[in-house]
């Protein structure tokens, strides 16, 4: 049987060094040692591998990782986490970078060429829930080189990434998920596994990036354009959605004409689209 110490660990590191979990931070610290396992199992980390993980806080998972992987670079925002982890609690992981950094302000791409001489790393976080979206699509639309993205979100929003269309999660997180790479549920999380305890469920989501994109479309950016065009008004037809939309350019009859090449219904809303026909339908609109 596996005693689960992290709890009074983690009690201990707050107490030795005198702190409060931030809230603005999103710090909900990981104590249950099966989690730590799933997530480090589901992301298939292997002596190779260069890790980046977002958010090591006091370093829980972290130290799994430097076990596994021949480099780990851990981002962290909080200056004081930070420098603890640097100076004392991961102090003897000889294959750790800590930069402590805001995420979303990293030239990932740079410390990729520079940490793992342009090879693609695996992305492996807990990830802080204010920021999740931003974050995942900041790595894919910089075109990070990654193998895969191992994450901990919040559970609805790990059943936005995966949902078919049709569904009320299907949305513009999900066309944009599913462009990049191929997204699989690896657990469910329950709040108990978190001190201080989130107000959400979490979930384990095992993002697997593409070599080749799954459709060929023209232009990237005017399909992404059509997509957030699309679920920005989720309850209006895409004729209507489309019309006046910034970076589209186009008129209600060639919306019609779209639908009607795709024997799609004249009032299809966005919802009922799959990722192949948002790019059907963005080179159709030319
Ligand atoms: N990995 C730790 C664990 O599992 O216990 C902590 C996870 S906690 C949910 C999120 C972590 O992300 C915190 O340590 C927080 O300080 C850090 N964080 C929040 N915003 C960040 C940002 N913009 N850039 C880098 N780290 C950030």
């Amino acid at each position: 049987m596996i005693i689960n110490d992290e709890p009074a660990r983690t009690i201990g590191i707050l107490k030795k060094y005198n702190l409060m979990p931030r809230k603005k931070f999103g710090q909900n610290f990981l104590i249950d040692t099966h989690v730590i396992e799933k997530i480090i199992d589901a992301a298939e980390i292997n002596s190779d591998d260069c890790v980046l993980e977002i958010g090591p806080g006091i370093g829980t998972m972290t130290r799994h990782l430097c076990d596994r992987a021949a480099k780990v670079i851990a981002v962290e925002i909080d200056r004081d986490l930070a420098k603890i982890l640097k100076e004392d609690i991961l102090r003897d992981k000889e294959n750790l970078t800590i930069i402590n950094e805001d995420i979303l302000k990293v030239n990932v791409d740079e410390l990729v060429e520079k940490e793992n001489g342009g090879r693609p790393i695996k992305v492996v976080a807990n990830l802080p829930y204010y920021i999740t979206t931003p974050i995942i699509m900041g790595l894919f639309e910089n075109h990070v080189p990654m193998e895969s993205l191992t994450l901990m979100v919040q559970k609805e929003v790990a059943s936005r990434m995966c949902a078919k269309p049709g569904t009320k999660d299907y949305g513009a997180l999900t066309v944009a998920v599913s462009y990049y790479s191929e997204c699989y549920l690896a657990a469910n999380v329950p709040c108990n596994c978190f001190m201080p305890r989130p107000d959400v469920m979490s979930a384990v989501v095992r993002l697997k990036v593409l070599r080749e994109k799954p459709v060929n479309v023209k232009d990237s950016d005017k399909m992404f354009a059509i997509v957030k065009a699309a679920f920005g008004q989720r309850r209006k037809t895409l004729q209507n959605a489309l019309v006046n939309a910034q970076g589209i350019n186009c008129t209600k009859e060639k919306v019609a004409a779209a639908l009607e090449s795709m024997n799609l219904p004249p009032l299809a809303r966005g919802e009922i689209l799959s990722l192949e026909q948002f790019a059907e339908m963005s080179d159709f609109l030319g």
